[in-house]
């Protein structure tokens, strides 16, 4: 292939690709609604084709000579340069490949499927959710929290083995370690990143601090207990706001559908996802993922589909904005873009729609406009509201770093002492203290680890970014972010451009500065934005 003109390269390539990425993603998408022995290994065997097309080392090597040369065409270079990232990440012997996709499917499945049981009843996700959300039975919150970690057992050994297997074909490409050879290749600097993880650290100490002790005061009285273990709080892994002092907007949104209500958010915003709508599948089933996510499935923007398993309230109607924003980003790229551009600049790009979107929720103007809720009873929440949107993000910028840290120092060294790692981590961000003498997989309860890895930081950027383009776009236009005119705002600076920049130009022609964590620590520190 090397000899090939430079544009013909990225054609040659492109076209190759194309084909199987969708007949790869229309395979993921049945296999999430439905889990059926045949159906993962149809995806599993799709999956694997594909790794091994992007693994071509000829291609590669054609890439990057065509890249030693001078380009002048920019959209033609990035072509190449997005070539490049994507098939190195690849390149591993077939053994390898094999190994990984047939485990992390394997890993993959095991989650779909598991129902943790308690006390003889095997629970789903929106119930083990409910009963730490909700119950006052403090020996049900505790087995139910137990029950829902034992899939880290199951899943422990094989985790650690996909970390060794990734390891392994990132040392055979002179990489460290995976971790850092995925940020690299997520065009990533490591240094730059973990600075941002400590000055986040930094400036959320305090507020964390003040905001959790009132909390645990709070829950002290209501489950009377001296100490508080993980269980008193509100999920899992404490990375949701928990319902005791927080304005709960079950009430308010109930009436609603949370489909509805996105769909009319966007309209708003002059994004039409009717369509989007009509191809999703957004109620639980049997044998269907219980999370969320949203899918472009031939990268045109024509077939974005959300998966969802909306029941009423509050939280699924936050969930079914951020997949909407997901999808409003996907649709609006620039259709003339070609197909490898066609996708957002970067992860925490359209991770950064998605927060946004989802703050929404508790925005004043939002309940009134969208939600049809009475002002003066959003009068009465505004401050309340305000301080419960700025917790949430608070919580959650001490929620991510456990995880970033956590993943570096698994791939640093996958023999390590990880169960105490972990709890470590999640004393010293989220202040919550261990179960006595636990010593469990922990970590390996939390999908990410095993199936997205090297990603969870992208949800902090992707909270910083929201919170510089609000910045941006009151300053400049005036209008506040659930105005009309903030749809136009964000398409013209943000989606249209889909990949054709690197993420940290993008950030700099959207917003007019690089990324920061300034607006963030406005925002988590609960001041600077108004109620209104
Ligand atoms: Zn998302």
């Amino acid at each position: 292939m090397t000899g090939l003109p430079p544009h013909r390269l990225v054609t040659t390539l492109q076209d190759r690709l194309r084909d199987l990425e969708v007949e790869f993603h229309e395979a993921y998408w049945d296999s999430q609604v439905e889990a059926t022995p045949e159906r993962d290994a149809r995806r599993e065997e799709l999956e694997l084709e594909l790794r091994r097309v992007k693994g071509d080392t000829d291609a590669l090597d054609a890439v990057n000579a065509a890249l030693s040369e001078e380009i002048h065409d920019a959209v033609l270079r990035r072509q190449l340069e997005v070539l490049r990232l994507s098939f190195t990440a690849n390149q591993m012997d077939d053994a390898t490949r094999e190994e990984v996709v047939a485990l992390s499917s394997a890993v993959e499945s095991e989650f779909a499927t598991y129902r943790p049981e308690v006390d003889g009843r095997r629970l789903d996700e929106n119930t083990v959710h409910r009963i730490l959300a909700e119950s006052d039975d403090v020996a049900l919150r505790e087995r139910t929290w137990a029950a829902s970690k034992e899939i880290g057992a199951l899943v422990e050994e094989r985790v650690r083995e996909l970390a060794r297997l990734r390891n392994y074909a990132a040392h055979q490409l002179g990489f460290a370690d995976y971790y850092r050879m995925s940020l690299e290749l997520e065009e990533m600097p490591e240094e730059w990143l973990f600075g941002v993880l400590d000055e986040v650290e930094r400036f959320t100490d305090e507020p964390f601090r003040r905001w959790k002790e009132e909390l645990d005061s709070r829950l002290r009285r209501r489950f009377e207990a001296d100490v508080l273990y993980p269980w008193h709080y509100g999920d899992a892994f404490f990375q949701e706001l928990p319902q005791d002092g927080r304005v709960s907007l079950d009430s308010l949104v109930a009436k609603s559908s949370a489909v509805d209500l996105a769909e009319k958010t966007f309209k708003l915003w002059g994004i039409d996802l009717s369509g989007v709508m009509a191809n999703s599948d957004l109620y639980p089933r049997e044998r269907k993922c219980p999370h969320a996510f949203c899918l472009d499935v031939d990268r045109s923007g024509s077939d974005v589909r959300i998966l969802a398993n909306v029941v009423p309230g509050e939280r699924w109607t936050s969930v079914m904005l951020h997949e909407s924003g997901h999808a409003a980003y996907d649709m609006a790229i620039d259709p003339r873009l070609p197909y490898l551009l066609h996708r957002p600049a970067h992860i925490f790009t359209t991770e950064a729609m998605a927060i946004l979107s989802g703050r929404l929720v508790r925005r004043p103007g939002w309940l009134t406009q969208v939600a049809g809720v009475p002002e003066a009873e959003v009068e009465q929440l505004a401050d309340r509201l305000a301080a419960a949107n700025a917790a949430q993000d608070l919580l959650m910028a001490r929620w991510i770093p456990v995880m970033a840290h956590f993943e570096r120092e698994l791939y640093s060294d996958p023999e390590g002492d990880l169960n105490s790692r972990w709890w470590e981590l999640v004393q010293r961000f989220q202040l919550v203290t261990p179960p006595p003498g636990r010593d469990a997989p922990d970590w390996a309860a939390k999908i990410h680890i095993s199936v997205a890895p090297v990603y969870y930081h992208n949800y902090l950027l992707g909270a910083m970014l929201a919170s510089q383009l609000e910045a941006a776009c009151t300053a400049e236009s005036g209008n506040r972010i659930e105005d009309q005119a903030t749809g136009e705002w964000l398409t013209q600076r943000l989606f249209r451009p889909g990949s054709v920049l690197k993420w940290s130009a993008l950030v700099e022609e959207a917003t007019g500065r690089p990324l920061s964590a300034d607006d963030f620590a406005t925002h988590v520190s609960g001041s600077g934005h108004s109620a209104t």
